[in-house]
């Protein structure tokens, strides 16, 4: 960088924008953010994954002299993050406890000579002193606090080393802070603040939708079988995220996957640590792997151009599963947050939390984060709506989600409830026994199994009065009871007792709504063989070859240079050179996302492919 905040003109943001990043005007709050943190101020962004929460602090870094200390708790990026930031001719280094001696030496010394834009460090490099004094040797434009959500008690990423961030603010009063993330429901926006100390820093909430994500929520039947029919079906060849509960099902999923003929890889904390590395940049490199992974897989994964997420467990929380789901589609293309849910998960999600560490407190939160979940997944109304109502947001039904796009209907399911109910109470007035889901529902339905012989169920008065549902629909009752808690398990063999609100359904006080199942799983919008690749859509067909033979090319230098292929350029950038091609270097110097150093580094070569595509 020429030397940024001695003599760049009047509006320094602007041209740091375009001449670095090579974009040509700012996104939403952008503007705001950059102009107040570059004068001073304290900020608070809230902002969804892919609003561009990056440049807010970057671009104040670059104006403002010193170096710019953004804390974030992804050690395993930050080597990606670092070259991206060099692919663009920013001056960054990082400090964390992957680098030896010698490496850590270097950034040290580049740091105190001023010789850096960017420093990136783990939170707890905070902890040791000797970072604290090698802060204090350089001079520091601004703090960045990068996934500010890890402050906060209430959130589900809470990282006991984040609470000391609040000391920055006592040792460098006169520093800017700009806290970033982008989950936050209230609680967890009012905790970020008041634990880091914000309380006076300006509040930025843009809008958590996510318009080019397209959420559905299926009923589980055989999970591995409907997201292979998903992969085939909408994204064959796409880059995507597959999130299981366990490593079990994880390892199993990456295999099934395999054998069907999708380059699948798994990632969880159980393999090694350099397989895991592995398997990260493989999926972080190439251009349409799939990863199978528990949640420890993806904070701050910003690869652009995942174009799925798919969930064949529940998580645990709404914020959860937007954060998840977030890393779909960064690059604004249309993209997929397809979720299977069943019975089974409420059952095992219930067991967990009441066998959980942790005092009753501990207890209700979870419980109250899974509530929420479930509600989410029962909705008749737009899920949309729901989530964005969750971070506090009013919206009106968005055409894009599976509840608009094949509207459920709801039934009246008092008789059933009282029905499914009822047979519970029977059974433990007058054998005192207790039963899970699948005897419960065999009594219903009036079938003779060995396990209903075995107890003599059939002589029961509820024997057999639930033949107007068939199997599938009573798991949903089962389900949707649990999920309003009207219904609760209980023990290893989650079994089902009443809770108290209960009564009122059986003394016929309290109706009960019921999402009805669809026969089959509808699949939403661009399905079938008319399905065409989001990063392709839109694309003028004479334009294909042309995107494909740029890929080959960002592919072949990306390995050659060893950097992520989204480093290079975008798909979007590919995109828009692919449909309009430049003539010359200074017209593809027009096109958003080449900056000045990617066009001097790159320009003649990719000038070169085009010319071959074409040919
Ligand atoms: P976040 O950190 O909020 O998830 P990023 O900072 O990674 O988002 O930005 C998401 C994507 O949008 C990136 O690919 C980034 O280069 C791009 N982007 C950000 N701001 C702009 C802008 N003003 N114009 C064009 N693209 C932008
Ligand atoms: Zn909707």
């Amino acid at each position: 960088m020429t030397s940024p905040g001695d003599h760049l003109e009047t509006d320094d943001a602007l041209r740091v924008l375009g001449k670095v990043f090579g974009y040509d005007s700012f996104r939403g709050q952008q503007r705001e953010i950059i102009d107040h943190v570059v004068d001073g101020g304290d900020a608070l962004v809230l902002m969804p994954t892919g609003g561009g929460k990056s440049l807010c602090y970057q671009i104040p870094a670059l104006v403002r002299p010193g170096v710019g200390v953004v804390i974030s708790p992804l050690i395993a990026l930050m080597q990606d993050q670092v070259d991206a930031l060099r692919a663009v001719g920013v001056r960054a280094g990082f400090l964390n406890s992957t680098q030896d001696l010698d490496e850590r030496r270097m950034v040290e010394a580049e740091f105190a000579a001023g010789e850096l834009d960017l420093l990136y460090l783990a939170p707890e490099r905070l902890r040791v002193e000797s970072t604290l004094q090698l802060l204090g040797r350089g001079s520091i434009s601004l703090f960045a606090i990068d996934e500010a959500h890890c402050v906060a008690q209430w959130g589900h990423d809470f990282r006991p080393d984040y609470l000391q961030l609040s000391t920055l603010h006592e040792r460098w009063p006169d520093v800017p802070r700009i806290a970033l993330t982008a989950t936050a429901t209230r609680a967890t926006h009012a905790e970020i603040a008041s634990r880091l100390n914000l309380d006076g820093a300006r509040h930025f909430v843009a809008s958590f939708d996510r318009p080019n994500i397209q959420y559905r929520i299926a009923p589980k039947n055989e999970p591995k079988r409907q997201l292979l029919e998903l992969i085939r079906g909408e994204h064959p060849g796409d880059a995507g995220i597959v999130y299981c509960l366990s490593r079990a099902s994880v390892e199993k999923t990456a295999a099934f996957l395999v054998e069907n003929g999708v380059d699948a890889v798994p990632y969880h904390a159980g393999l090694d640590a350099a397989t895991r590395a592995a398997n990260q940049a493989r999926f972080l490199r190439e251009d349409g792997l799939v990863v199978v992974a528990t949640i420890a897989f993806g904070m701050g994964i910003d690869k652009p151009d995942v174009r799925f997420v798919a969930h064949l467990d529940l998580p645990k929380s709404v914020e959860g599963y937007y954060q998840e789901t977030g890393r779909a589609g960064r690059d604004g293309l249309p993209s997929t947050a397809w979720l299977a849910y069943g019975l089974q998960d409420v059952v095992q999600q219930r067991k967990m939390i009441d066998g959980s560490e942790g005092d009753a407190e501990h207890r209700r939160r979870l419980a109250a984060h899974l509530d929420a979940m479930l509600a989410l997944c029962e909705t008749v109304e737009c899920r949309r709506v729901r989530l964005l109502a969750y971070f506090g947001q009013e919206s009106t039904a968005c055409g894009n989600c599976d509840t608009c796009l094949s509207p459920p209907k709801s039934w009246d399911g008092t008789i059933a409830a009282q029905k499914l109910l009822s047979a519970i109470v029977r059974l433990k007035r007058e054998r005192n026994q207790k039963f899970g889901a699948g005897q419960i529902i065999d009594i219903l339905l009036g079938r003779r199994t060995a396990k209903v012989i075995q107890f003599d169920h059939d002589a029961l008065s509820v024997f057999g009065i639930g033949t107007e549902l068939n199997e599938s629909q009573w798991r949903g009752v089962v389900r949707q009871l649990l999920a309003q808690g009207l219904l609760a398990v209980e023990g290893e063999y989650g079994t089902l007792v009443l809770t108290d609100a209960a009564a009122d359904v059986l003394g016929g006080r309290r109706e009960v709504h019921l999402r009805s199942e669809p026969e089959r799983a509808a699949r939403a919008g661009r399905s079938g063989t008319a399905a065409k690749r989001a990063a392709v859509a839109d694309l003028p067909e004479e334009a294909l070859p042309v995107f494909e033979r740029l890929r080959a090319w960002r592919a072949a230098t990306a390995k050659e240079q060893g950097v992520p292929a989204y480093v290079i350029f975008h798909d979007a950038t590919l995109r828009q050179i692919a449909a309009e091609p430049p003539a010359s270097l200074a017209e593809l110097g027009g096109v958003s996302g080449v900056g000045e150093n990617k066009l001097a580094k790159y320009g003649e070569s990719l000038l070169a492919a085009l010319a071959e595509a074409e040919a």
